[in-house]
Parts: structure tokens; C-alpha cells; sequence
């Protein structure tokens, strides 16, 4: 098939496609371990050099777990990809592949925080040095890259406030000297982002999020060239056991038949709510990328065309936001994202609890935050669960 002219939409549903001798309509689970071989001879060859279609055990690669990797490289504009048991094994796994003792990296400090925890402390425990700057800030992104800068590392939108970093303005500093760009892009969405093409080196996924959209499974995915997804990431994680399963790779491989619509829908609401909340005026702020009283709306327009499926509100006090959460009935309290169902979580006490009370003020993790990840529920519906709630 000739798929380079194909829309996002099509690739979502065919890419990658590898049909059995039965001609299954829906893509097959290899449940499979390894592979055999007719003749020892045929082991020793594909030891030696693997074909096109050829596979050896199933934590080099199977073929269900390939078909979910040429879909989402499809989909991103990559040439390849790796699929991995979780997101945060994609993190690991393409900073640990490409990093030395002595290597540099300069990171935003806005970051997911298990990520925070690989670049804080594993990468530093084997001589990695790191600088973490204000994602936002480009000219603290040009003073602390140095020549032995290896990789720049941030979220496209941080979570949970929502700041949007600028791909391509980090990635021209960052390919001046000669650092690779390694993006998070959970917020942005492989539907909204355009990542590889304003000058990302490799995109990571958890597709946990909304490339499952369903809440089944963890996963992740690692995208970029070819040479650096089979040359640099496949011989880490081939041997370091970070392989997603087949069944796994299946749910996000079907996942991505309709992330489209489900992220395009979820946006189209996020949108509606951010706007009537703000317009309401009873909350101190309202932060969405597609709104246009946020820092970045023209930054996030230019580089996603969306604010995506996430809105931040902060409602004043630790006090507030919990009456809020515990009101609400439609929204489930959770820490999941880019779920078919709506969920609120509190980062304060939650996913950033660990934090030190500064660098929290300093994130701008206030008490009162909380974190909608608006689903596939009737916008309406939502919104005025929101209202009840705020009251
Ligand atoms: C969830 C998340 C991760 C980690 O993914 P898992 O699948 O939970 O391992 C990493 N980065 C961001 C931005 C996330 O939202």
C-alpha cells in the first residue's frame, strides 16, 4: 500500500498492517514467546542478520508488537519505533541508550515525576551531569548548553500547568551544538503533535494515556530515525527487558483506530469547558492551552493547532480544591490522563506530593490545583458537574 499521502486518520486505522495466511480483518495476537526455525541453519542465519519480517524472541520483537510500531511511526512522521512496557520505560530507555558518563543534559524542570526521578537521580549516579532551566525560557535553554550538551529533554506541555515549550525554537539551540531533542509528548497527543518535523531527534509516549484512551494497560512507545531507533534503542532494550507485551501492543495498536476521534472530541470539550469556566469567573484561573488569556496560546496554536485534552484550574486552597473533588460526580478522582473517562486529580497531595514545598511554589503546584482530563463523556455534562461542584 502506498501510505506517504495518507492523513493521520487513515494511517491510524491501516498502518502497519501484516495479515496471517487466514486474511484476518482485525490484526492477530501473537501470544508468542519466540519463533521457530526449519533447519538450525535458519536459526544461525537469523542470528546473524534479521530480515524484513523475521523474529527471533519476543523481546527483540514480535510481529503484533511490530504492527503497533509501524502505526504509531506512521502516525508521528518517524521513521521507526520501539515499543515498551510502559511509558516511563520509554523514558529510561532512550535517555539510558543514548547517555555516557560525562554527557551533559540540559532538561525543563516542569516534568512528570518519575521522569524527574530518572534525570535527578539514576542518569547522575553514572556521571551524567544535568541543568534543569524554565522549559518556557529560551534564553536560559542557550546559556546552559554547552559542547558537551548530549540531549535537551522536555515535556511539549508540562503537566500539570500546562506550559508549552517551543519545539522547533529549542531545537534549532539545541542542534547548534549538536544535541540530540528528546520529547515527551504525552499532552501534545500523537493526533496534535508535529513534533519530528519542528525538529524533535525522538518522540516517547506513554501510551498508557491516550493512545490506550481506555484505561487497560500501560505501555510506551520511542520514536526516530531508523538508524537511531535500531542502532542506539533496540540493542538497550533488547537487553534490558523493557518490551511491551504482544496482547499489550494489540490494545494500543487498536487504540490507535480511533485515537483521532477520541482526542479530537476530548479536545472540542476541554475547549467548551475552559471557556465557560473562565467566562463564569469564579475560579482564580483557568489554565488551557486554547485559551487565548494563556502565556503560550499562539506558541500552542502554531506548533499543536489545539490545547489539547487537559485543563489545570486552581481554586484557591488545598481546603477548596478537595470540597471541589469530593463533589464532583460525573469526573472520577484519579491520576490517569486522556481517558474515555473524565478525571480529576489533585497533584499537591498526589503525583507531586514528593516534591519539596519550594520547588512545588516554584512549578507552580499550588494547593489548589487541580487537574482535569476531560474524556468522552457529553460536554454539558461535564461542565455543569464542574459548576455544581464549584457552586
Ligand atoms: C504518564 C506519563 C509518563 C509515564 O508513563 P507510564 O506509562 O505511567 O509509565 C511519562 N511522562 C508523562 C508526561 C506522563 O503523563
Amino acid at each position: 500500500m502506498t501510505m506517504t499521502n495518507w492523513s493521520k486518520r487513515t494511517k491510524a486505522v491501516h498502518a502497519g498492517t501484516r495479515r496471517s495466511q487466514y486474511g484476518e480483518v482485525s490484526e492477530a495476537i501473537y501470544m508468542t514467546q519466540g519463533f521457530v526455525y526449519e533447519t538450525a541453519e535458519d536459526a544461525e542465519a537469523r542470528f546473524v542478520a534479521l530480515g524484513d519480517d523475521e523474529f527471533i524472541y519476543a523481546r527483540y520483537g514480535n510481529p503484533t508488537v511490530a504492527m503497533f510500531e509501524e502505526r504509531i511511526a506512521a502516525l508521528e512522521g518517524a521513521e521507526d519505533a520501539f515499543a515498551t512496557a510502559s511509558g516511563m520505560a520509554a523514558v529510561n530507555g532512550v535517555l539510558s541508550a543514548l547517555l555516557s558518563a560525562g554527557d551533559h543534559v540540559v532538561s525543563a524542570k516542569a516534568l512528570f515525576g518519575s521522569c524527574l526521578y530518572i534525570l535527578e537521580e539514576i542518569l547522575t549516579r553514572y556521571g551524567v551531569e544535568v541543568t534543569f532551566v524554565d522549559g518556557t525560557d529560551l534564553s536560559a535553554w542557550e546559556a546552559a548548553l554547552r559542547p558537551n550538551t548530549k540531549a535537551v529533554f522536555f515535556e511539549s506541555v508540562s503537566n500539570p500547568t500546562l506550559e508549552v515549550v517551543d519545539i522547533a525554537a529549542v531545537s534549532k539551540l539545541a542542534h547548534a551544538v549538536g544535541a540530540k531533542v528528546i520529547i515527551d509528548n504525552v499532552f501534545a497527543t500523537p493526533v496534535f503533535s508535529n513534533a519530528i518535523e519542528q525538529g524533535a531527534d525522538a518522540v516517547v509516549y506513554s501510551a498508557t494515556k491516550h493512545i490506550d484512551g481506555q484505561g487497560r494497560a500501560l505501555g510506551g512507545v520511542i520514536l526516530g530515525t531508523k538508524e537511531f531507533i535500531r542502532g542506539t534503542v533496540e540493542p538497550y532494550m533488547k537487553h534490558t527487558g523493557g518490551s511491551i507485551s504482544p496482547f499489550t501492543a494489540w490494545l494500543m495498536l487498536k487504540g490507535l483506530e480511533t485515537i483521532d476521534l477520541r482526542v479530537r472530541a476530548q479536545a472540542d470539550s476541554a475547549l467548551k469547558i475552559a471557556t465557560a469556566l473562565e467566562a463564569d469567573g469564579k475560579l482564580p484561573n483557568v489554565i488551557y492551552p486554547g485559551l487565548t488569556s494563556h502565556a503560550q496560546f499562539d506558541l500552542a496554536q502554531a506548533q499543536m493547532g489545539s490545547g489539547s485534552t487537559v485543563l489545570s484550574i486552581d481554586v484557591g486552597s488545598k481546603d477548596a480544591a478537595f470540597a471541589l473533588l469530593n463533589k464532583l460526580e460525573i469526573f472520577t478522582i484519579s491520576n490517569n490522563l486522556g481517558d474515555a473517562k473524565s478525571i480529576a486529580t489533585h497533584p499537591y497531595t498526589t503525583t507531586h506530593q514528593r516534591l519539596e514545598e519550594e520547588t512545588k511554589a516554584d512549578l507552580g503546584i499550588t494547593p489548589g490545583l487541580i487537574r482535569l482530563s476531560i474524556g468522552l463523556e457529553g460536554a454539558d455534562d461535564l461542565l455543569a458537574d464542574l459548576r455544581a461542584a464549584i457552586g
